[in-house]
């Protein structure tokens, strides 16, 4: 077996290397680029250079490329910091989502526009006494002829206030047990009877949001998949979330730069970067084998847990290297204070241990 890169792929990575530096250069660096660092300008530039919907099929206007080329282009926008939040979600998760689950004219309207980097989707899962547990929420969606009306409120919408479409999960029936009747609809975020607030989080960004829903309509044609059967789409789209190479590479350029700092003639420092390289090593062969699907069902639970664990070991090694420097409020500040996010974004460790636990080991309930 060869685990090398390809030819074709190492000049892959060397382009994505160059478009991503070129992002910095007109646009910024970002920390928690796929997060934080929101341009549709570079948007429309990746998508130019054929960087969004690179693995999805062709009939949808994707790339048809190998998945493993989608993560070496992203593992390089995310080791520079370019700016590619505005694209993300839709290319991710929802684009996926809705060549899987969403109906002709669906995919006919978003997928173009999501893969020429024209519009920007947020989530609507998260609310305020809802989060692990997603059964529980209580946004609503009442069938009112052609019609859905929606009242309730997510918390935590990342890029809330920015994006075009809102992705929502929401009850539309409660009947049954609490996991039946979710169903997933696509709100555009300019329906009337949304409000939108933002949430200034400890870094000082804003991307986080609280939306409010009273009485907003939306048509009866943007349920995507099965009525009251979204609980197992959305546990489908949680595993692209959950394995992907965003997970471990969030605070690379901080490493990168508290390396570059460290004094590597002291025995400590030298093992801490010995181990944080085997965890960047045995992190992406974690990864690859979600992205090539060769990981058991329900798996990408704990290569979550294990590569958000590895950037929080990160952070921890960048504040003991960089000490004061780290406290003044700076870039490298900023990354360093996403570490506690890691492992509550996208599920909790505590809750990836349940599913890895319950769901792959076969251990009983505790
Ligand atoms: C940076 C960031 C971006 C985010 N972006 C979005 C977004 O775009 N859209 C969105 O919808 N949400 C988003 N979220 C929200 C995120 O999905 C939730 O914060 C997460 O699911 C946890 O939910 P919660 O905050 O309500 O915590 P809770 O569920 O209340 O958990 C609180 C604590 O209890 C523990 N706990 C809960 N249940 C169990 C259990 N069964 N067993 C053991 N321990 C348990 C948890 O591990 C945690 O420590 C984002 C969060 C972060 C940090």
């Amino acid at each position: 077996m060869d685990f090398d890169w390809t030819p074709e792929q190492r000049a892959l990575r060397v382009e994505a290397a160059r478009v991503a530096a070129e992002g910095v250069r007109k646009y910024g660096r970002f920390n928690d680029c796929w997060m934080n660092g929101y341009s549709k300008e570079f948007s429309r530039e990746l998508a130019a250079h054929g960087y969004l919907g690179m693995a999805w099929p062709k009939e949808f206007g994707g790339g048809n490329r190998p998945a493993i080329d989608r993560v070496i282009v992203a593992e390089e926008m995310i080791k520079a910091g370019a700016p590619i939040a505005a694209s993300w979600f839709g290319d991710r998760q929802m684009g996926p989502a809705l060549i899987q689950y969403g109906t002709k004219a669906q995919q006919d309207e978003f997928l173009p526009r999501i893969l020429s980097g024209e519009t920007t989707w947020c989530i609507g899962m998260s609310e305020p006494n809802s989060g692990s547990d997603l059964a529980s929420l209580k946004t609503s969606a009442r069938d009112d002829g052609d019609e859905w009306v929606i009242n309730g409120q997510k918390i935590w919408t990342s890029f809330g206030a920015d994006a075009d479409y809102c992705y929502l999960i929401c009850r539309t029936s409660h009947d049954g047990p609490p996991h039946a009747g979710i169903s997933e609809i696509i709100v555009p975020m300019d329906t009337p009877g949304i409000e939108i607030r933002r949430i200034t989080d400890m870094t000082t960004n804003q991307h986080f949001c609280e939306v409010f829903f009273t009485d907003a309509r939306v048509p009866k044609s943007n349920l995507v998949g099965q009525q009251g059967g979204a609980f197992g789409q959305t546990m489908r789209q949680l595993e692209h979330e959950r394995g992907g190479i965003d997970r471990l590479m969030s605070n690379y350029a901080l490493y990168s730069y508290a390396r570059s700092k460290a004094d590597t003639c002291n025995p400590v420092i030298r093992q801490e970067i010995a181990d944080l390289e085997i965890g960047y090593f045995v992190g992406r062969v974690l990864v690859m084998r979600e992205v090539m699907r060769q990981a058991p069902a329900g798996f990408s639970a704990a290569t979550k847990c294990f590569c958000t664990e590895h950037e929080q070991k990160v952070a921890q090694f960048a504040s003991r290297v960089l000490g004061a420097e780290m406290m003044v409020q700076g870039d490298y500040t900023k990354d360093f204070l996403y570490g506690p996010g890691y492992t509550i974004m996208g599920g909790t460790s505590n809750v990836m241990r349940n599913i890895l636990g319950e769901r792959v080991l076969g251990l009983a309930k505790g």
